[in-house]
């Protein structure tokens, strides 16, 4: 992320805030504060106005912040409580100090609301930054490229061991290990290995259970790599799983693709999932699919836009999102099939180059 990044990002911020009826932004969440000031630690916050751009953190990150925020924020080093130091980073005059509605605890709102002198008057702002977030620059769609490569590379050495045999617990944690070798920073959310009828289970846990032969294996797994997350799904055969498994199998495929083609820039969020949704829904498993088809993904692994039944607007170029359909079968067997895209003007990028016709290893 370059530093003349940030500095756009800030000054785009700015020309929103009056739309949004705020002066300022107060922005303390923390993947807010990497993506517009550079920042990667566990404590800091913002102020952001048209002639304000202060960066806080306590003492733990000083140096740190000296590295990575950037230079066209005034820097501050604060108690640690740095929400308690606030007043003191706003300027003079009647302001209305705009905060993430969706991010702020109560707790901290109401001290805060409490401290601010009269002439400070506490405005929700909700999802600006975030989306900001959604539509992603090449430097960013690079790297969320990059991180699905490394996924990919982590699944086959996965997949070249074999699955059945193993708990299901080995196998997630040996793929979170292999991404982490090849130079992830962490997996992008705890990795899900679910077999049989576990694989019924959305987001399911991966269990200390063996998994057998001529069963269906969920596999959903991602890594974060730059700050930036993949997240893909893919399910695997361990052996001949039986017509039902590959009829449910060939469903989900097919709405999957559906999904795909309906992607590109214009296209309603809601028409997506129906294009999805209309396949399962057509082959009698409407009730089984019970979630979204799809989510934003970047320096956090669910984002905006999103991509369900009730979803508003359009996707834009430069959103990337998941296409995730499934089909959940309680006691028997789950399928969801998932590819991370780039939105483009004519259609899609996948990020994940790994087969989707069923895969039957042992
Ligand atoms: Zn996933
Ligand atoms: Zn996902």
């Amino acid at each position: 992320m370059s530093i003349a990044q940030q500095t756009d990002r800030a000054d785009r911020l700015v020309a929103l805030l009056p739309k949004a009826g705020v002066d300022l932004l107060l922005v303390a969440d923390l993947v807010n504060l990497r993506y517009l000031a550079g920042f990667v630690g566990t404590n800091g916050l913002a102020v952001i106005g048209p002639s304000t751009r202060v960066f806080a953190t306590d003492f733990r990150y000083t140096t740190q912040a000296a590295e990575q925020v950037d230079p066209g924020f005034e820097r501050r080093e604060l108690p640690r409580n740095i929400l308690s130091a606030i007043p003191e980073l706003l300027p003079d005059g009647e302001l209305r100090l705009g905060f993430e509605a969706t991010q702020l605890p109560y707790s901290i709102y109401s001290s805060l609301a409490e401290q601010l002198p009269q002439r400070v008057e506490l405005v929700p702002a909700e999802g600006l930054v975030e989306r900001m977030r959604a539509v992603k620059d090449a430097g960013e769609v690079e790297r969320v490229r990059e991180a699905s490569v490394l996924a990919d590379a982590a699944l086959g050495r996965l997949l070249a061991g074999g699955l059945a045999g193993r708990t299901e617990r080995d196998a997630a944690l040996e793929l979170e290990i292999t991404m982490r070798k090849l130079g992830a920073e962490r997996p992008s959310f705890e990795t899900i290995v679910a077999a049989g009828p576990q694989g019924a289970l959305p987001h399911a846990t991966s269990r200390d259970v063996e998994i057998g032969k001529g069963e269906l294996v969920v596999i959903d797994w991602g890594a974060q790599l730059d700050g930036y997350c993949s997240d893909c799904t893919r399910t695997i055969a361990t052996g001949e799983p039986g017509e039902l498994a590959r009829r449910v199998y060939a469903i989900v495929l097919d709405a999957q693709l559906a999904g795909l083609r309906a992607v590109r820039a214009g296209a309603g969020r809601r028409a997506v999932d129906a294009a999805a949704r209309e396949v399962i829904e057509a082959a009698g498993y409407g009730e089984r699919f019970g979630h979204g088809l799809g989510h934003g993904v970047g320096l956090a692994i669910h984002e905006d836009p999103r991509l369900t039944a009730t979803a508003e607007g359009e996707l834009e170029a430069g959103n990337a999102v998941t296409i995730e359909p499934g089909i959940y079968l309680p006691g028997q067997f789950g399928v969801r099939i998932e590819d991370l895209v780039v939105v483009a003007d004519d259609g899609c990028e996948i990020l994940t180059s790994l087969p989707k016709e069923l895969t039957v290893i042992e």
